[in-house]
């Protein structure tokens, strides 16, 4: 078995109109316009399947941040978005929408160029859900509501009050994204805080800028005013760093790894600024003997490798009933042994290459940890070619332990660790929640009902019974335990941006 790999020198199938674009140095979005960094420094982008230079772009850093807060500050406080009805606000949500629908195509070419991945998988997947996520907000636009509420403590007789609360925005937000869902993870963050009236520094990952700097330019091209969202391309110690401890920021909203998590809390601890973070994870998938492996096989390959493992909710932790463990690893071993490794613009690819070469040393370094520790390696597809892309071939560690480093530690790769069980006892629940995260889960079994049980057992944001993967715009997503705080999508988004004011009226007293 053999991994057909395609790796072109350059990236063919590129449409002239995005070569041009890429061509010419892609800048920093502040107060409605682009410009370049204000120390004039760049950095390049490379396309992770070639090793190749693909596009250059302005270095932000605490400067830059600076003037984007200022920016986003007098937006919130006295622009026209201050003053837009929330009825104008929705349309503008779901037109921004419309127009990452229209540029679906050349949206998932840059997905494919810089992160990685298979251009039919961005347009499937990251475009769809992209522009789903501003349809579904933009409807929120007009149902942000407050309640009012009959009070008892102070209506001493003869005294009558009108208490309500008004939900209001929070002000300015800066959000951090990662780099595995370079625009899907702009949609999370921008939608939400664009409904509830906030404004935004959005600083994108310094590996993929790309695909969130054409966004922003939709974004102008839909009527979004001056500074209601500004766009920081840089690294995280210089421009993420000043953005989550700076001043005049009300909010600072998180995607990324546990640890810069744990920073981006200090950072925003000095004036307790309102923090939610979405984080990693290890999350169990667990086969339950009557299980339906036409279902459960594919399922938990698609759970792992999907996205060549970079997912913060990758099933990542198998455990099979014992009855079946052989024939279901035999099963996803079979499956990602057919899985394509390729370009992203390349016909058929079904897998790209990790997106960079530290995440390359990475998880080949977790590959070798789990070799050392005495792990069985299955080598799903056998050696990826030579070439500069950072291919990993799909990879199954069997005859693992929980103290081992590749059962305990997040990944972000095509790694999936397998362990059998014999009984769906608490000692099972037990080892599925062993684990400092609690992102996600997976369940699989055809009597719903136990598998139910098991799901409500399970310390996770989100359980799948009988499917992996399943994300909705209206469905909140996010993590216990170190995995995070607060939720994205859904209403449970809404309050990411929101602050409660209670008033109480005095009606007078008769
Ligand atoms: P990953 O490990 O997946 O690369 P990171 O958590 O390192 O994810 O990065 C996610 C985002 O956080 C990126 O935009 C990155 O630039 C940013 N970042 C990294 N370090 C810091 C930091 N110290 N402060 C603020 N942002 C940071």
């Amino acid at each position: 078995m053999n991994i057909r790999a395609d790796i072109p020198s350059s990236s063919p199938t590129l449409p002239p109109e995005l070569r041009a674009w890429l061509g010419k140095e892609r800048h920093l979005l502040i107060d409605g316009k682009w410009v370049p960094a204000r120390s004039g420094k760049t950095f390049e982008v490379t396309d992770p399947a070639t090793g190749e230079v693909i596009a250059k772009v302005a270095e932000g850093d605490k400067a830059d941040v600076d003037l984007a807060v200022k920016a986003a500050r007098r937006a919130f406080e006295s622009g026209p978005w201050s003053k837009m009805s929330p009825s104008a606000r929705g349309r503008l949500l779901h037109k921004i929408g419309d127009l990452i629908l229209e540029h679906a195509d050349e949206l998932a070419a840059l997905e494919a160029i810089d992160n990685g991945k298979p251009k039919n998988v961005a347009k499937a997947a990251d475009v769809t859900l992209s522009a789903d996520m501003f349809h579904y907000m933009s409807g929120w636009a007009t149902k942000i509501e407050g309640k009012s509420i009959p009070i008892s403590a102070l209506a001493a007789p003869g005294s009558d009050f009108f208490s309500v609360t008004r939900p209001e925005p929070i002000g300015v937000v800066g959000q951090i994204i990662p780099w595995n869902f370079p625009l899907l993870m702009a949609a999370w963050k921008l939608a939400p805080a664009l409904t509830t009236g906030c404004t935004v520094v959005l600083k994108i990952a310094e590996e993929t800028p790309l695909s969130a700097l054409r966004l922003g330019e939709l974004l102008l091209e839909a009527g979004l005013p001056d500074g209601v969202v500004n766009i920081i391309a840089g690294f995280g110690e210089t421009a993420g760093a000043a953005l989550a401890g700076h001043p005049d920021v009300n909010k600072v909203a998180f995607t990324g790894s546990t640890e810069v998590g744990k920073l981006i809390v200090k950072a925003a601890s000095h004036d307790l600024k309102r923090v939610s973070l979405e984080l990693g994870g290890k999350s169990p998938n667990i086969i339950l003997p009557d299980a339906d492996l036409s279902l459960a096989i594919p399922g938990a390959n698609a759970a792992i490798f999907f996205n060549h493992g970079q997912c913060c909710n990758a099933g990542s932790r198998l455990f099979v009933h014992r009855s079946i463990f052989d024939k279901v690893v035999d099963g996803i071993a079979a499956e990602a042994s057919k899985i394509k490794l390729g370009h992203g613009l390349s016909e058929g690819t079904e897998m790209g290459p990790l997106v960079s070469s530290v995440q390359y040393e990475r998880v080949n370094g977790y590959i070798a940890a789990g070799r050392d520790e005495g792990a069985k390696e299955i080598v799903c597809g056998g050696d990826v070619p030579n070439g500069k892309g950072y291919f990993v071939a799909p990879r199954i560690l069997t005859d693992v332990n929980p103290s081992m480093k590749v059962v305990r530690e997040e990944i972000f790769g095509p790694v999936l660790v397998a362990t059998p069980f014999d009984e769906i006892d608490d000692a099972l629940i037990a080892e599925a929640n062993n684990s400092v995260y609690g992102l996600a889960a997976g369940v699989w079994g055809k009597d719903t009902g136990r598998a139910q049980q098991v799901a409500h057992k399970l310390r996770a944001g989100t359980v799948w019974v009988n499917c992996y993967h399943v994300f909705d715009a209206a469905l909140p997503f996010g993590g216990y335990k170190q995995s995070g705080w607060g939720r994205e999508m859904g209403q449970a988004v809404l309050s990411n941006y929101l602050e409660t004011k209670a008033i109480t009226t005095r009606l007078g007293s008769n």
